[in-house]
């Protein structure tokens, strides 16, 4: 059909308002079609580098939204990334997706061929320190041959010509692959209008990526729901409709960061309660093609919420596409999980939530654990101070089938989290650590090394506070990368940056001019870098040894925690594993005991000077200061928090 572009007219937040009276007549008369549009069919598509055993949350929501709301739009979902996984096989597929700048570079010469040679440089640097089955199998010229074979053969086979829309979800690392592809589909069939939403087309980054490439008709800013319908209302036809004030097109004009947040603010959902239950239909007919002779269990994203009710991290850029947080009950959630569980004979669930808002997780997880069935999921938290405790938190999150869980710990100095706006202390971090532990829960995080205006001391304090958790299964380290319109990004002369450029990584992807017209959410950044390179240096290497040790640990099979405490009612017998692999017995008796179990939860002096009053204050203190120099205890200024955690052998 022919495409309507933009009208020109003012957009306001009428023409929403509009949409959503149409909207709703179209959900009371579901079974009558508006005489005044035609019906569209729309494509939404996720490319690689997605994760292949999971469907996109943005391509089940956005199809159950729209289809919930309109009978007259009609949406196919293409998962290309199965495909691509399939092609290439399920190991190396799944290295390359955990791998940003291969994803990226790996698609890049497919639009810049003039790029191929940087982009095989940057690819050779990561696949170098990748284990030997991925080096062996891993030639880069061949592989840009063989994705760019499926791509041309995927856009021969389908028919464009029956969708008058077709959209991106462009989020981490599918950049490239989604230019590659909405070119060939723009070339093979001009008139079909391609719009690209998703967080990588947050903040101005959207609006230069309009304004650069020639394939993209129009750019959702924000989350999709609302702009998307808009956008079918409006290609269809649909009378005195204008594009709301949240889609770019190429005609709207440029506009700064305050217009685009206001309008982020105004396109979205004010709850998150009309949200149907996502519909992954497409993504399992897909798998059925890719798959047949290898089926795999998929893990099922939900979405629990919208936004970070902190959203203070000076280095976090994860919520520029969401104004306020939002996020659903813990019956509506119950109810997803159930619908989906049944309708897709799956079990496994991943929260695609920047954070698990801890306040309805708490009855979810009460419900999940009565459910007769044995659902697990995968969550991100934050190590904060709660009511209750972790510790009565984790034991319930566990019993409902929580079963990893990310946390944003990022450091363990005061002043650097301080620094970072984390809202978090180091004790509060190392109290997340002993629950997730002692409550089976398989705990990811990550140190951030180099981050800008770090000091000497705050890397001493870190070496110190890194015995304390050894026990711990070990943290990964990331270095500080600079993102878009993150805390630091905006008031960089705070944290002692100079100047903000171009990653030199993108240099290698982009050609200079193009690079220099687009803005991209990862940047780098002159200042004190080279400084903070060498000062981390040490923890990195005190980490690695962390790393190693639990590693071979584990190939011994040795499954005990490396600090633990059974209890015999009047003793504690505490069992420690040392860096070294000495392993040290200490026996707690009486009131001694009673005081280290009363520091499994971080406890203050005053706490425990009124709860053993017939104990010296002088005697409780040098006691928990000998716990704490064999490590078995770590304090912080007047907190106290025992780091064995309750094991049977
Ligand atoms: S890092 Fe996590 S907790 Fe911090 S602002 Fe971002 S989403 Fe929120």
């Amino acid at each position: 059909m022919k495409i309507c572009f933009f009208s020109g007219r003012r957009p306001t937040q009428k023409s929403l308002n509009r949409i959503n009276r149409f909207s709703r007549r179209q959900t009371l008369n579901s079974d009558t079609r508006a005489p005044h549009i035609k019906s569209i069919k729309i494509n939404l598509i996720s490319m690689p580098w997605a994760l292949f055993n999971r469907p996109s949350v943005q391509l089940g929501t956005l199809k159950a939204y729209i289809e919930d709301k309109s009978h007259d739009f009609l949406v196919d979902t293409s998962h290309p990334y199965l495909q691509v996984a399939s092609i290439l096989g399920m190991d190396l597929y799944h290295w390359v997706s955990r791998n940003p700048w291969v994803s990226e570079a790996l698609y890049s010469p497919l639009v810049f061929p003039e790029q191929a040679a940087y982009a095989e440089s940057l690819v050779l640097k990561y696949v170098s320190k990748a284990d030997p089955k991925i080096k062996r199998s891993f030639h880069y010229k061949y592989l840009v041959e063989k994705i760019e074979k499926h791509l041309l053969e995927w856009v021969e086979s389908c028919n464009w010509s029956q969708y008058s829309l077709v959209g991106f979800s462009v989020c981490f690392h599918q950049l490239f692959a989604s230019f590659a592809a909405a070119a060939a589909i723009k070339k093979k069939h001009p008139h079909t209008a391609i719009v690209f939403g998703g967080s990588s087309c947050a903040a101005d980054a959207g609006q230069s990526l309009l304004n650069t490439f020639h394939f993209i008709d129009y750019v959702i800013q924000g989350e999709g729901e609302r702009g998307l319908l808009a956008l079918c209302a409006y290609i269809s036809g649909l009378q005195n409709i204008s594009l709301p004030e949240n889609i770019i097109s190429k005609k709207s004009g440029s506009k700064n960061d305050l217009q685009l947040q206001g309008q982020v603010d105004d396109s979205q959902l004010s709850s998150l309660a009309d949200l149907p239950v996502p519909n992954y239909e497409g993504y399992f007919s897909d798998q059925k093609k890719w798959f047949p002779d290898k089926p795999f269990i998929p893990i099922l994203p939900v979405e629990f919420s919208r936004g970070c009710w902190w959203n203070k991290c000076a280095f976090c850029n994860l919520n520029l596409q969401w104004c306020g947080y939002r996020c659903k009950k813990a019956a509506q959630m119950m109810a997803e999980v159930k619908i989906l569980s049944t309708r897709h004979k799956c079990l496994d669930f991943t929260f695609v939530d920047n954070m698990l808002p801890s306040k309805e997780a708490l009855p979810f997880f009460k419900m999940t654990g009565k459910d007769a069935s044995d659902y697990t999921f995968f969550a991100e938290i934050r190590s904060a101070k709660s009511k209750p405790p972790a510790a009565d938190i984790f034991s319930i999150y566990r019993q409902g089938g929580l079963s990893a869980i990310q946390v944003g710990i990022e450091a363990f100095s005061n002043s650097l989290l301080q620094k970072m706006q984390k809202g978090v202390s180091v004790i509060e971090n190392m109290a997340t650590m002993r629950e997730a532990q002692e409550n089976n829960l398989k705990l990811e995080g990550n140190l951030i090394l180099q981050f800008p205006g770090s000091s000497q001391a705050e890397v001493t304090e870190t070496l110190e506070n890194l015995d304390f958790v050894f026990p711990y299964p070990p943290l990964a380290t990331a270095s500080f990368f600079l993102g878009h319109d993150s805390p630091v990004h905006k008031n960089p002369q705070k944290y002692g940056i100079k100047t903000i450029v171009n990653h030199p990584n993108n240099y290698k992807l982009f050609p200079k001019s193009i690079l220099s017209q687009i803005k991209l959410l990862i940047k780098d950044y002159r200042g004190d870098l080279a400084h903070q390179r060498i000062i981390w240096k040490p923890v990195l290497q005190k980490v690695n040894k962390w790393q190693q040790y639990h590693v071979q640990r584990k190939q011994g099979a040795l499954q005990k925690p490396l600090l633990y405490y059974r209890d015999g009612a009047d003793f504690l017998l505490i069992r420690q594993e040392l860096p070294d692999g000495k392993i040290l017995h200490h026996r707690l008796q009486g009131a001694s005991r009673q005081i280290y179990l009363s520091c499994t939860r971080i406890t203050t002096d005053t706490e425990l000077f009124a709860k053993f009053p017939q104990i010296s204050q002088e005697n409780i203190l040098s006691f928990l200061a000998d716990l704490k120099k064999k490590k078995i205890l770590f304090s912080d200024k007047n907190k106290y928090l025992a780091l064995a955690v309750h094991f049977r052998d």
